[in-house]
Order: C-alpha cells, then structure tokens, then sequence
C-alpha cells in the first residue's frame, strides 16, 4: 500500500495536496486509482499475442486472511457474472461449490476469500498456460502487494510455480506443504492445494486434511 501510494504521489501532485486534506479517504483513492492502473496494464498487455481479455476486475476482495490463487479465467465464470465462482444464472459452478465445501471447514465461504487467478487471460490452449503464467507473474505480484491476506493457497500446478516462483516436477510433493514468500514488504504463507475442479478425484477429499489442518492453527477472521 505504501508503495502504492509513494507511487501515485511521485505521479501526481495534486494527489499529494489532497492527501493532507482528506487523509485516509485518500489513501482508498490512491489505492482505487492504483487497481485501476493495474486493469489497464491487463487490458494493453500484449506479451503472449492477441488473447481474451476480462471483462471485469481481476481481483475479489475478502474479509478473510485467505487468498485462493486460480489459474486463468474461464469464458463463463466471474468474467461475465462479476462473482468470482458464479455463471451468469447466479449458480456456484463446480469447482465453487467444492471450493465453497473446503472453505466451510474453517467457517468461512467464498464471498469471504480474497480470490484472483494468475493468469490474467483467457487462455483456450492449455499448453500454452505455463509460458503466459510466467509471463503475467509481474502483474500478478503488483496485484497481490497491498492486501491484507496472510495465507495464499494456490490451486494446483500453474499457480503453485508461479507464486513459489520455481518448477514443481511432482504436484504432490508440495500438496499441503508450508512455505513462506515475501511480497512488497509482507510475508505470506503458502499452502498449495489441489483444484477443486469436480474431474479431479482429489478435489475435496485430497484437500480436506489440510483444510482441516489449517482450522486447528488460524484464526481466520
Ligand atoms: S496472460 Fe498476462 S502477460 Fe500474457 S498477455 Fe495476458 S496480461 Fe499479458
């Protein structure tokens, strides 16, 4: 936040006189125009070719400690119904509902979770989903270092390497590991999990231990 707004500051200085007028009402401007700056990089990036762009903010702000780190957008999730989960008819999809189902464990839901994916197109091929991940991993770090979220789980594969920023030959190896990374000035703990997608067998029952797990240490709210 603080770089955020250091940030906007050196931009502009009419910020800097609103600032010590309004003070903390600012500080939310400062961050919204901050956000914003963010939705128009997405939306002109052009680093892995012509792809599908969101057509709303990237980004769910919880009131949990949670963030759930996704892989990239579907056509008919969020994108089009604004609800991180949700289709346009206002149902948890399935991945949501098996998500929903792991968060309730701890107490909470997914209107409760910080959520973003971290990949921020729409990607139809799937091979390519590895090299614009990589690709889109500053952008999701700038997203990502001024919120109040101390735990990041982060679904399956993709997403795993791209915030432990390193190659994981075997997922199974860091299922439910605990590790730690910094980002801007904070330290989150990362706990990676497998996708809640309903084709995977172990998208409730090889995440329920450590959603159990991750109850008896936190107070989440
Ligand atoms: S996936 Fe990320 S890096 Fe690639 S074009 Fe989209 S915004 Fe840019």
């Amino acid at each position: 936040m603080k770089d955020a707004i250091h940030l906007l500051l050196l931009r502009n200085e009419t910020n800097k006189f609103y600032l010590s007028i309004f003070g903390i009402t600012l500080l939310k401007l400062c961050y919204n125009e901050y956000m914003e700056m963010i939705d128009k990089e997405i939306l002109d990036c052009k680093l892995c070719g012509e792809l599908e762009k969101l057509r709303c903010n990237s980004l769910q702000i919880g009131k949990s400690k949670i963030l759930v780190l996704g892989e990239s957008p579907s056509k008919d999730g969020w994108i089009v119904s604004g609800r991180a989960f949700y289709n346009l008819d206002g149902k948890l999809q399935a991945s949501g509902k098996i998500l929903n189902k792991l968060l309730n464990i701890l107490g909470i839901s997914i209107e409760d979770i910080y959520f973003t994916e971290c990949c921020k197109c729409i990607i139809a091929d799937r091979k390519r989903l590895r090299e614009c991940v990589k690709n889109c991993r500053s952008i999701l770090l700038s997203q990502l270092e001024n919120l109040d979220f101390d735990i990041i789980l982060p679904m399956g594969q993709y997403p795993s390497e791209v915030i432990l920023d390193r190659r994981v030959e075997r997922l199974k190896d860091i299922i439910g590991k605990e590790f730690r990374i910094k980002i801007g000035d904070s330290t989150k703990l990362v706990i990676p999990i497998y996708h809640t997608s309903p084709i995977s067998p172990l998208s409730f029952k090889g995440n329920e231990p450590i959603f159990k797990d991750l109850k008896s240490k936190l107070n989440l709210l």
